[in-house]
């Protein structure tokens, strides 16, 4: 899932300056974080009402990523974006581009920062898991992944700064080098530590379009 998180207010007013505007919010990720469900879009329409912010309408894309859907559940909007040359999203980055694409000439404003691809690990509560680097090296490491888990991005084994199993850029992160050692120990397979890893090869991570 990708997470987001909603930029407060006043940056949105900041970029937004006067409306009308039109809302979009996105039925999965966006929803799931309470970032661009429609809670929050009826919420966000309501403030920006109070500070006279006109809003034409606003839609539920389900989902914000998929550009076909989108064009289909547009076309019931049209009065409503005809009223104005501003489209503020809540979704992710991904969702985002996919209306600035239908929209060429209108101003996309990303009403939502998108941070990291996550699992959600309790209601309310997601955790970094993966940075889509293009090679997946979960195999080496017990399934677990040091490029987006460890905040150094750590390779062959832990900073040194870890204590107690926490990790030294912040407490409330498990060391995931401690992790590592901890789960390839129990599976007998601390060997895999000894092989030395090569800088990840970010140019993995270029490709830029794939048709199945
Ligand atoms: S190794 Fe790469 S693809 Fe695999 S989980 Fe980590 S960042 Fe994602
Ligand atoms: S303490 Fe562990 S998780 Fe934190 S930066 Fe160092 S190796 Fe990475």
């Amino acid at each position: 899932m990708i997470i987001t998180k909603q930029k407060n207010i006043e940056q949105i007013l900041q970029i937004l300056g006067t409306g009308p505007v039109f809302l979009v919010g996105c039925s999965e990720c966006a929803t799931l974080c309470h970032t661009g469900g429609k809670y929050e879009i009826l919420a966000m329409k309501k403030t920006l009402e109070q500070r006279n912010i006109p809003v034409s309408g606003y839609v539920i894309l389900d989902p914000a990523c998929h550009l076909q859907n989108d064009k289909r559940m547009l076309k019931d909007y049209g009065k409503e974006l005809d009223k104005t040359m501003k489209i503020l999203v809540f979704s992710c980055g991904n969702g985002a581009q996919t209306v600035a694409e239908i929209f060429s000439e209108k101003e996309i404003i990303t009403g939502n920062d998108t941070l990291f691809l996550g699992e959600i690990s309790h209601a309310n509560e997601f955790n970094k898991r993966c940075m889509l680097c293009g090679e997946c090296l979960l195999d080496l490491f017990g399934g677990l992944c040091p490029v987006s888990q460890c905040p150094k991005s750590m390779l062959n084994g832990p900073c040194g700064g870890s204590s107690d199993g926490k990790c030294e850029v912040g407490s409330q992160l498990e060391c995931v080098w401690d992790r590592i050692y901890q789960g390839l120990k129990k599976q007998g397979n601390l060997k895999a530590l000894s092989i030395i890893q090569k800088p990840k090869d970010w140019s993995k991570a270029g490709e830029l379009k794939r048709r199945i």
